[in-house]
């Protein structure tokens, strides 16, 4: 080479220099590149935090059963869960419920006295009632529930045919007053057809204020309600209606076996819409439509009917020894009830 020595040395120091800025242009690439490598990281770490912080959460809200709506972003997609399927919203059933509403099974066949006082609830019908029925008493009493059912009842028939000439002969009755009638009918009657024809205190529905006992009084004279369509038609139209207003004629004839009480034709049970309709169209009575209803656990299959347009759903949960409350599952689109049957369960009813 015959370049000049000043020429090479030149050029030496132009390489060092591009050298040089090669060097600081890759340094710079480098960090550039590691800032957003770094950037990366903390993103990915910040969304899993993030998205494990929402499994923590509940993701159902218990109260409303609506979804629970991400408060950072609406786009994103809701974790899925099995805890509770859509629509749904968990209730407490407490057991204090099993001797509460209007199917509990009040019955010398079960095995557990009904004493439970509800003389708060109690309406006295004398100076509340209309004027579609009679009273033979101004000592009756029903529950609420009851009475706003008797009112629609006979309010529908006194429209229906005019006439209001029902009689509501008994209703509720304390222990003391069941006392009374059962050692009464043993003095008249003896002590086995006694006790057939009264239920042990404890043991009659008439405790529970969802009963009561009716005739016809019509002309200064008392029907027996069995007999009394024999007299006047009209008077057999609470056979036909009783259950379109929840009521079932509680101890037919032909059940004796299964209630333990012979034919009464003039007492009658609220069970409520529904229930009561179901019960007559399958020739139910309580004790057979409780046990039917056991048959269908709530985590179970339901048994459903319909019945004047309205859906019902009806399941059943037993307690067990030393169980005080069991949570479950309710549709939130569903008006629910519940219902104990005096024994060790609650019937739950869903209506849509
Ligand atoms: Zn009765």
């Amino acid at each position: 080479m015959n370049r000049r020595p000043d020429m090479d040395a030149h050029f030496a120091e132009k390489r060092r220099q591009y050298v040089r800025k090669k060097k600081s242009k890759t340094k710079g690439i480098l960090l550039a590149l590691m800032c957003i490598a770094i950037a990366v990281v903390w993103t990915f770490i910040g969304v899993a935090i993030y998205q494990l912080s929402k499994f923590n959460d509940p993701v159902v809200d218990t109260a409303t059963g609506t979804e629970d709506v991400s408060p950072v972003s609406t786009t994103e997609a809701p974790i899925e869960t099995t805890t509770a399927p859509n629509n749904q919203t968990l209730v407490t059933v407490e057991r204090a419920q099993v001797t509460r509403g209007s199917l509990i099974l009040v019955s010398e066949l079960v095995d557990r006295a009904f004493d439970f006082e509800q003389e708060e609830e109690l309406v006295t019908l004398y100076g509340n009632k209309s004027k579609s029925y009679k009273i033979s008493s101004t000592a009756i009493k029903l529950n609420r529930e009851t009475f706003d059912a008797v009112e629609a009842m006979f309010n529908a028939y006194k429209a229906e045919t005019g006439n209001g000439d029902y009689q509501i002969t008994q209703a509720h009755r304390t222990l003391e007053e069941q006392t009374s009638i059962y050692d009464s009918y043993k003095e008249t009657y003896g002590e086995e057809q006694g006790t057939m024809l009264a239920a042990r205190p404890g043991y009659s529905e008439h405790h529970s204020g969802y009963a009561f006992d009716m005739n016809v009084y019509a002309g200064g004279q008392g029907y027996s309600l069995g007999t009394a369509h024999e007299v006047n038609p009209i008077y057999g139209w609470i056979y036909d209606h009783a259950d379109e207003y929840g009521f079932v004629v509680r101890y037919p004839e032909g059940k004796t076996a299964v209630t333990g009480i012979t034919n009464e034709p003039w007492h009658f049970r609220y069970v409520g819409k529904g229930h009561a309709s179901y019960m007559k169209e399958h020739d139910l009575v309580l004790e057979e439509y409780v046990a039917l209803l056991y048959k269908y656990p709530h985590d179970g299959e339901h048994l459903e009917f319909e019945y004047d347009g309205v859906k019902y759903e009806v399941s059943f949960v037993m307690f067990g020894k030393d169980v005080d409350s069991i949570d479950i599952y309710v549709n939130a689109d569903k008006t629910y009830i519940f219902s104990g049957e005096n024994s060790d369960g609650v019937i739950i009813t869903q209506i849509s």
